[in-house]
């Protein structure tokens, strides 16, 4: 029972611009109608002592992206859930005040019948998933809106070429990359053409390759096609540039709201360089390393050669023990080498940042570490006592190196 888009709502009451600023975003939102409106909504979960999100009231227009930012438990999925009336339809507890999506009030749509406005990408993609290739989950939410296949084609093969599936799409679920999933994801709530696109922290689980992927293809959907998108995100120094919006919520679930140089002078959570730019005392506070460099150009000859030669760090004590030994590994895979000819020896006390491209072979040395795969050459020892990991009990393993994967 489709409502319809209902009726047309003028965004009112907008935090924008108070300084009176020219706002440094798409510009293409001014004046849209409101998309998502929150109207001083509470939710209180069962049992909870005290509420998840409180006297909330937001607009976000048509067009818009805005970022939420809050710290873990501040009530950031709460929100994004109530947009589609996840939260209380499954959730259960109380939800007071009105959301409305596109117009229509979450209190009488439930969730399946919000599911052509809003699309919902959750925090872990795997979790979401039905079918088990990516052209299959790509048309599986069609299908359930019960699509015609001509216009089901259309879309599983527009959406492929947008967010640059088109080479994985037989491809098993299971078999791809954390960035290849996300898009996925993406990709099966948008071939329901919704408007309005909620994201709960989709780059968590991602290494700052497959982020930057991801982000760029949210960032698309928005100046391309001018979906709407609300974003629970920690990247921020990605995306902040190209926000309208920010969205704030403090630990005792209350909301700040407003273009993200205002809101981000004082929230919780903020990108390295804004936090800068707050030390520095900068205004406008810079968004991106170029705003700040920028609007520091008349000081940069304080930073004479005498202090980058200062900065050089000492070494802690060259004789400390050493905890980990890898002496010219190399681990095949057939004929490709994953990990060739790499030495390597980490201290105790040492904090080693392991860095490279996806697919470099990261997880495979630090799983050779592990004894999770064997050397084809070379040796790995690890531990106070040097051990070969490798055929090791787990038990005893466990009291020389432990091993917290990328996804839990
Ligand atoms: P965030 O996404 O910012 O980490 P959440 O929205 O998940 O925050 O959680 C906000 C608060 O609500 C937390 O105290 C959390 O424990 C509680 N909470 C979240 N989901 C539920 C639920 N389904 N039932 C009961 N309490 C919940
Ligand atoms: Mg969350």
């Amino acid at each position: 029972t489709a409502r319809g888009p209902g009726p047309t709502i003028a965004c009112s009451g907008r935090g924008a611009s108070p300084t009176g600023k020219p706002r440094r975003s798409t510009g293409h939102s001014i004046g849209g109608r409101c998309m998502i409106r929150f109207e001083d909504v509470t939710v209180t979960y069962s049992e909870a002592p005290s509420p998840a999100l409180r006297n909330v009231n937001l607009n976000i227009r048509e067009g818009e992206l805005a970022l939420l930012v809050g710290r873990t438990g501040s009530g950031k999925s709460t929100l994004l859930r109530a947009i589609n009336g996840l939260v209380p339809h499954f959730t259960g507890g109380l939800l007071e005040g009105r959301v409305t999506v596109a117009g229509r009030d979450t209190r009488t749509n439930p969730p399946r019948e919000l599911a052509d406005v809003v699309g919902m990408v959750p925090q872990d993609p795997m979790s979401g998933f039905v079918t088990d290739t990516v052209e299959e989950e790509l048309a599986y939410g069609m299908e359930a809106l019960g699509i015609d296949p001509q216009t089901m084609r259309r879309r599983v093969e527009d959406t492929l070429d947008l967010l640059g599936l088109v080479e994985i799409r037989d491809r098993a679920l299971l078999t791809l990359s954390g960035g290849q999933r996300q898009r996925t994801a993406i990709g099966s709530v948008l071939t329901t053409n919704p408007s309005v696109l909620v994201l709960d922290e989709p780059t968590s689980a991602l290494d700052p390759g497959a982020a930057e992927e991801v982000l760029a293809a949210i960032q698309r959907l928005v100046f391309d096609l001018g979906l709407t998108v609300l974003m629970a995100e920690h990247r921020l120094e990605r995306v902040v540039q190209y926000a309208d919006h920010v969205v704030a919520i403090e630990t005792d679930g209350t909301v700040v709201h407003g273009p993200p140089e205002s809101v981000l002078a004082d929230a919780p959570v903020a990108p390295p360089v804004i936090e800068l730019g707050r030390r520095l005392g900068l205004s406008p506070l810079p968004l991106s390393v170029r705003d700040a460099r920028r609007e520091t150009a008349s000081w940069r000859h304080l930073l004479d050669d005498s202090q980058s030669a200062a900065a050089v760090p000492v070494s802690a004590s060259g004789e400390s023990a050493m905890v980990a030994n890898v002496d010219h590994l190399s681990v095949l895979y057939g004929n490709f080498a994953a990990v060739n000819d790499l030495t390597l020896t980490v201290k105790r006390g040492e904090i080693v940042a392991l860095m490279g491209r996806n697919g470099a072979g990261k997880s495979t040395l630090l799983n050779s570490m592990v004894g999770l795969q064997k050397a084809d050459r070379g040796r790995v020892q690890v531990g106070a006592q040097l051990a070969d990991p490798f055929g090791m009990p787990g038990h005893e393993l466990l009291k020389h190196v432990g091993l917290v994967p990328q996804e839990a």
